[in-house]
């Protein structure tokens, strides 16, 4: 045994308890948000932090003579020395930065809506926007929800400002340089060609799409212009789906999905590996995420579930991330005992939230022609979603690039490239929850979209359609799943679909 893997081996044991106890104390919290829980949260977080303080095992660890190590090897000691890194030299600096981050959250979270006088919540202010037809409350509900973006505008930008020093630190320009390539080993220039060329090839598509939903808007408000506040309107099918979804238990349709697949969920709640929390209660958080408690073991998904098409496909989209993290073989080492990447698993969890798009599995609730309307709305979804990361994305890398810039221009200048609208020239992208809790993640929702339609399009090659073929949860835990983190995220798309990662599925698929 190398030394660096006896050292890896040691360090790990440690690493492997608390990261759980750490990962179950989170879900405490999350699912129950009483003050011992949040206590014994922190406590945890320590732990862990301490496990990286340790400047013994550092100074190990920086001994070891890298060229004696596989190309894998090497960057599991990079990261592990990374957080060593972090912990010890910058310890200070990164609880200075937690410390902001979770005051703006606070301000922002505290911060409660007024529709004339009266407090409405999110969730209302979402609602309001895509069933409202009057232009008076939808102004309403709009300026609401902008208020709350006036609100931390100029706390996040000082905060981005935090972040750059921080990253200087470490040798880069800016933080979204540095998240990018530390966190997610993203090349900048790699992310640049992949983007313009989706954008390149994609805008005549978008643009066709964007019209046709403003004329319908400005015909059902009865104006020459669109302002912000009209946009968001469901004008689609899938008003009449949610009417139908409206009496049904879409816990059943999702467990129905996945049983078609191969996977026994009622089996998996037994044997305790997989946990659901799915409606919404008081002291619980809410929003919805799966938490990788123990990979191979124990999976858990928290939601805040209502009986519509959106939750159907949340659900579906966090039992992704679920039947990933328990396919993950247990005989790895822990350190490989993780999805590939984030990106790669959100390419699961995306292909599974919209299987109910793609896939005939709503044909028994769904009268044939709404089903095939429903389905047709798959390639204008597809389309929205890029061309909304696209203007995320932008707008971030040029916000840590430049933080003194006109923020509210900028957010203008670039919804009219990306999304055809002007009007925008206000706070809206400070009320984007990922700008605080998860610098340069979106960029990983943008690749897996792409890496989604080439792993669904090789599936659909060997199985037909997924929810269909009962082997098909077999085939992904055999060929995706097993490998946890012990193949890099490219190089499992090429080994499992034959072919390097491109965005050339993707592509084909707005024909
Ligand atoms: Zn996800």
């Amino acid at each position: 045994m190398s030394k660096f893997i006896e050292l890896r081996e040691q360090f790990s044991e440690n690493l492997e308890k608390i990261s759980i106890k750490l990962e179950k104390s989170c879900w405490d919290f999350y699912t129950n948000s009483t003050p011992e829980n949040l206590k014994n949260y922190e406590i945890c977080q320590d732990e862990y932090s301490n496990l990286f303080k340790d400047k013994e095992t550092y100074e190990k660890f920086l001994e070891i003579d890298k060229n004696e190590l596989s190309l894998h090897e090497q960057k599991q000691l990079k990261n592990l020395i990374k957080e060593f890194d972090e912990e010890l030299n910058t310890g200070e600096a990164l609880k200075e930065l937690r410390k902001k981050e979770n005051e703006i959250a606070k301000k922002f979270n505290s911060y409660i809506p007024k529709i004339n006088g009266q407090e409405v919540n999110k969730t209302e202010i979402t609602k309001i926007l895509q069933t409202e037809t009057d232009p008076d409350i939808r102004k309403k509900a709009y300026d609401a929800k902008i208020k709350g973006g006036n609100l931390i505008a100029y706390d996040l930008t000082e905060f981005v400002k935090m972040r750059n020093d921080y990253a200087k630190t470490k040798g880069y320009n800016n933080f979204f340089e540095y998240k990018l390539k530390e966190d997610y080993e993203v090349e900048s220039e790699f992310l640049d060609g992949l983007i313009n060329e989706v954008y390149s090839k994609s805008i005549g598509k978008i643009r066709e799409i964007q019209d046709k939903k403003q004329k319908e808007l400005k015909e059902i408000f009865g104006v020459e212009s669109l302002e912000p506040y009209h946009y968001g309107l469901l004008t689609d099918i899938s008003k009449d789906v949610n009417e139908v979804l409206k009496d049904k238990d879409i816990t059943l349709i999702s467990k129905n999905i996945y049983n078609n697949m191969g996977y026994d969920v009622d089996q998996m709640i037994k044997e305790g590996k997989l946990t659901l929390d799915l409606y919404p209660r008081k002291g619980k958080n809410t929003h919805g995420f799966c938490f990788g408690v123990e990979a191979g073991k124990d999976s858990r998904i928290l939601a805040n579930l209502t009986n519509n098409i959106i939750s159907l496909d949340t659900l579906n989209h966090e039992m992704g991330h679920c039947v990933y993290d328990l396919g993950i073989s247990t005989k790895l080492t822990f350190l490989d005992r993780r999805a590939s990447s984030p990106a790669v698993t959100e390419a699961v969890a995306m292909m599974m939230g919209d299987i109910i798009k793609r896939e005939d599995v709503l044909k028994d609730i769904l009268p044939p022609n709404v089903l095939s309307d429903f389905k047709n709305l798959f390639v204008e979804d597809e389309v929205s979603f890029v061309s909304k990361s696209l203007l995320i994305i932008e707008f971030e890398r040029d916000l840590y690039k430049n933080p003194d810039v006109d923020l509210a221009e900028l957010w203008n200048n670039l919804s009219e490239k990306f999304l055809n609208r002007v009007g925008n020239n206000n706070n809206e992208w400070a009320t984007i929850p990922h700008y605080l809790s998860h610098p340069a993640y979106y960029q990983n929702y943008f690749r897996a979209n792409l890496m989604k339609a080439q792993v669904y399009n090789h599936l659909k090659s060997v199985l037909g359609n997924i929810t269909e073929n009962s082997c098909s949860a077999e085939y992904l835990d055999k060929n995706l799943f097993k490998f946890g983190a012990s193949v890099e995220e490219y190089d499992l798309i090429k080994q499992f679909t034959g072919k390097e990662f491109s965005a050339q599925d993707f592509i084909k698929e707005l024909d």
